[in-house]
């Protein structure tokens, strides 16, 4: 489905990454995870970039979340106040989660919590007995997204364990480092009944799939999400 809204809300997040909020127009079905064509207009031009949905299928509103970078379509991003003319076009993709796994194993790194973070509202909003065990690379304390609601989260459900790993925090007490399979066994010792969701830029997704095979993962059980443009 293709069609032409205004931006109704910008949420600042961290220092660099920002959510930018639609009304969702009926019809508009999407599966958690899965993600859109964005096309803004910059100095009258129209330019197409792809973001997950972040907004989970239960929400009333569609919602994406970008890492504000140097690039003009992040400049422009950045500018926006609310009401500026959008296209969107989708859903598309096969990274996407409805109830069919009963433990999840997410692995995820920087903006690449935008579809787990859809896929956890999912979970929750519809009271799914889902059991899943994350781990959420960032550098600083500062660059976690969603932390408030990704802890909130674990509050209100037993289920669902989200830790962070830092790699540039020194008096940080969590996890430190990059995500290795020694991490990952430590942290979730039932990992062999686990089907992974990773996703992050193209290299750290390549790193943890071999981690997660040196474990002895079948590939049926291991589902990457790319985020491209990054590296
Ligand atoms: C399925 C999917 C979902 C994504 N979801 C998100 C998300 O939720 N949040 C988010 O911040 N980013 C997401 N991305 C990445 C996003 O589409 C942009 O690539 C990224 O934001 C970089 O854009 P930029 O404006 O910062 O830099 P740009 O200057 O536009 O891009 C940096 C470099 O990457 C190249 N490039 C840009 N886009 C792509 C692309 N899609 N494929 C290959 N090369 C590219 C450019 O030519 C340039 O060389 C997603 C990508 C994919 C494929």
């Amino acid at each position: 489905m293709s069609f032409e809204t205004h931006l109704e809300k910008v949420i600042p997040r961290t220092r660099d990454v920002k959510s930018f909020v639609f009304k969702r127009p009926e019809g508009f079905d999407y599966k958690a995870g899965q993600w859109m064509y964005v096309n803004i207009k910059i100095e009258g031009v129209t330019k197409m970039h792809h973001f997950t949905i972040t907004s989970s299928p239960t929400e009333d509103y569609l919602m994406f979340t970008k890492k504000i970078t140097d690039s003009p379509y992040s400049q422009a991003l950045d500018k926006m106040k609310g009401d500026e003319w959008f296209r969107l076009w989708g859903p598309y993709g096969d990274f996407n989660f409805s109830g069919e796994h009963p433990k999840l194993g997410f692995l995820s790194g920087g903006i690449g919590i935008t579809p787990l973070r859809s896929m956890l509202r999912y979970i929750m909003d519809k009271k799914l007995p889902t059991d899943v065990k994350m781990l959420y690379a960032n550098k600083t304390e500062a660059d976690i997204v969603f932390r408030d609601e990704l802890e909130e989260m674990q509050r209100q459900d037993r289920d669902i364990e989200v830790k962070n790993v830092l790699t540039r925090e020194q008096d940080w007490k969590g996890l430190k480092g990059h995500i290795n399979s020694d991490m990952i066994r430590q942290q979730m010792p039932d990992f062999k009944e686990r089907v992974f969701y990773i996703c992050g830029p193209p290299s750290m997704n390549a790193a943890l799939s071999k981690e997660l095979k040196a474990l002895g993962m079948p590939d049926d059980m291991i589902k990457l999400e790319d985020f491209t443009g990054y590296e």
